[in-house]
């Protein structure tokens, strides 16, 4: 512990590597938890409807049953299974049947790496570096999951909420974040819920179409108590403009018909993990540049 408070390399170094193997962990989060969840469903849905549910085969669940090529079913070793390395040993291929593997889990796994490395190196041993590596996660996740399934799962998004508002309890007013001090994280916990469900509402108003989704509003929301009001509009005005140009992109490119749904998820998550590292930082040069600073 100490070790690690006194070089700042290497609790980036440390961080880099746990977060290679959490990446791991992540790329399994992102594709069951949605499987689970429409379990779950199906089976309340049998019993409103007053239907036996259907029997599962097998439990399923984040750790069983183990992972498995989807191609052939071989179960995957564990020397298979070191993240990036073994991607890269087996030439992205499955080790049996030699099926390609979805470039996705390394990208995962690597991104998750880089990303805590990354935070561990520009908050330094502490508090508020073990919450930023907590809601990077999180944000990796959700995601993964928006851009497979258009879902924010309120199993990742409530949670969430909950840690930044109880770990605010430890933040006086004014401190870095996060965690954000309790009053910010409040009205952002509130503000970030109420401003989207306005837009959807509006949007709706206009053009009879549902632009968002409620787990849109429940993570902005989540935002908010992390980050604390102040940097919603930053946030927002980060995923609008990004947003904007991948949508804009992909129109372009015609991978994208016009009209089609985009998650709206996967930007809010990335603007946020801009503005958890460099927030401070873009607000105090926007503000000396329109000389207010
Ligand atoms: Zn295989």
């Amino acid at each position: 512990m100490a070790l690690l408070a006194a070089n700042p390399a290497l609790f980036a170094a440390a961080a880099g590597l746990a977060g290679l193997a959490i990446g791991s962990f992540l790329n399994v989060v992102i594709h069951r938890l949605p499987l689970m969840l429409e379990r779950q469903w199906r089976a309340q849905a049998a019993d409103l409807e007053g239907r036996t549910p259907p029997a599962e085969a097998e439990p399923y669940n984040l750790a069983t049953p183990r992972s498995r090529c989807p191609s052939c079913q071989a179960p995957i070793r564990g020397i298979h299974n070191i993240p990036v390395l073994s991607y890269l040993a087996l030439g992205g291929r499955c080790a049996s049947c030699r099926t390609p593997i979805s470039l996705r889990y390394p990208l995962v796994e690597l991104a998750t790496g880089i990303a805590f490395a990354a935070v561990a190196w520009h908050f330094g041993f502490g508090l508020t570096a073990g919450l930023a590596l907590v809601f990077t996660a999180y944000l990796i996740a959700l995601t993964g999951i928006d851009v497979d399934r258009q879902l924010l799962p309120d199993i990742l998004t409530v949670p969430l909420l909950w840690i930044a508002l109880i770990a605010s309890l430890w933040q006086s007013a004014g401190g870095a974040v996060p965690p954000a001090a309790l009053r910010d994280a409040v009205i952002g916990a509130v503000a970030g819920y109420v401003f989207l469900w306005l837009v959807f509402q509006l949007f709706k108003l206009v053009t009879g179409k549902e632009g968002m989704g409620y787990g849109d509003f429940k993570l902005f929301a989540a935002v908010g108590a992390w980050l604390g009001w102040q940097m919603l509009p930053l946030v927002l005005l980060l995923a609008a403009v990004v947003g904007a140009a991948v949508g804009i992109a992909l129109l372009a490119a015609r991978r994208l018909g016009r009209g089609a749904a985009i998650p709206f998820g996967p930007y809010l998550a990335g603007a946020a993990w801009i503005v958890l590292m460099w927030g401070p930082a873009i607000k105090d040069r926007y503000l000396a540049f329109a000389g207010l600073g």
